[in-house]
């Protein structure tokens, strides 16, 4: 009898240490429940709808870059239609962060983290702001990288994640400045994250960089087109006529032979 009374006490602690998580989860996740925050006005255009809370002067100077380059980058990556991509420019960085992360993501200290997309939407700290690690110029750029997320969701919402990032960054002209030959390699494995914590994971071997890398190899090697066979299907013998594992190891070869960077 008192054995089973026990067992039920016990259960009921469990129940509200569920619970208790449960509502730690959704408190954590209500900042991402609207992408506006209340104070936000527009700038409506043809490629772009720059959301933006006090810094208008640089909120302008994103929408003129949006509006100039979109039609570019729509082009590119064959996507068809007149629809704008929402951005959203948060004056603080740990407002951005929250948005599709929680407001766990803001104590994390990422603070190279100015910018991400929730679907189709993209989401960016005000260039106007000061940042530890990116200058007006960077954050400004990051709109375009931003948009091109947008667009790839587009064109397939599971995009993976090294290519997504990969293209968005050469796309939008953000070429890595490293000392490549301290660097290692990602793995092919690295190469396949995806998930919750993609962006943490990707961070630590360099992914913005490395994937950059991978595109422009790609595209060097087998022109623009073939890159757009791959965003459009997926599929690496259909882009380039063989798989993905020998791309990987023809690319490890190029990044050895011309930047010196170490294997994995
Ligand atoms: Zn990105």
């Amino acid at each position: 009898m008192a054995k089973k009374k026990k067992g039920r006490r016990g259960l009921r602690a469990l129940l509200f240490a569920l619970l208790g998580l449960a509502l730690a989860v959704f408190i954590n996740f209500i900042p991402t429940f609207r992408l506006k925050t209340p104070s936000m006005r527009e700038l409506p255009g043809k490629h772009a709808v720059v959301h933006y809370e006090r810094e208008e002067d640089a909120a302008r100077d994103v929408f003129a870059l949006a509006e100039a380059q979109g039609g570019d980058l729509k082009e590119q990556l064959g996507i068809e239609g007149d629809k704008a991509v929402n951005i959203y420019l948060y004056d603080r960085q740990s407002t951005l962060q929250t948005k599709k992360y929680g407001f766990a993501a803001a104590l994390l200290g990422l603070d190279w983290y100015i910018g991400d997309n929730v679907g189709d939407n993209a989401l960016l700290v005000s260039p106007g702001g000061e940042y530890a690690v990116h200058g007006y110029e960077d954050v400004r750029q990051a709109a375009l990288h931003e948009m091109v997320h947008a667009y790839n969701y587009h064109i397939n919402p599971r995009m993976p994640y090294w290519i997504d990032n990969g293209v968005a960054g050469w796309l939008s002209g953000q070429t890595p400045n490293m000392y490549w030959e301290r660097m290692r390699l990602p793995s092919l494995k690295d190469t396949r994250v995806f998930g919750l914590l993609s962006p943490v994971r990707f961070a630590r071997f360099d992914g913005y960089a490395f994937s950059y890398m991978y595109i422009k190899y790609l595209a060097d090697t087998y022109g623009w087109d073939a890159v757009r066979t791959l965003l459009h299907t997926g599929d690496y013998p259909a882009a380039f006529g063989v798989g993905e594992e020998a791309i990987y190891e023809n690319w490890a070869n190029y990044m050895a032979q011309s930047y010196g960077v170490t294997g994995n």
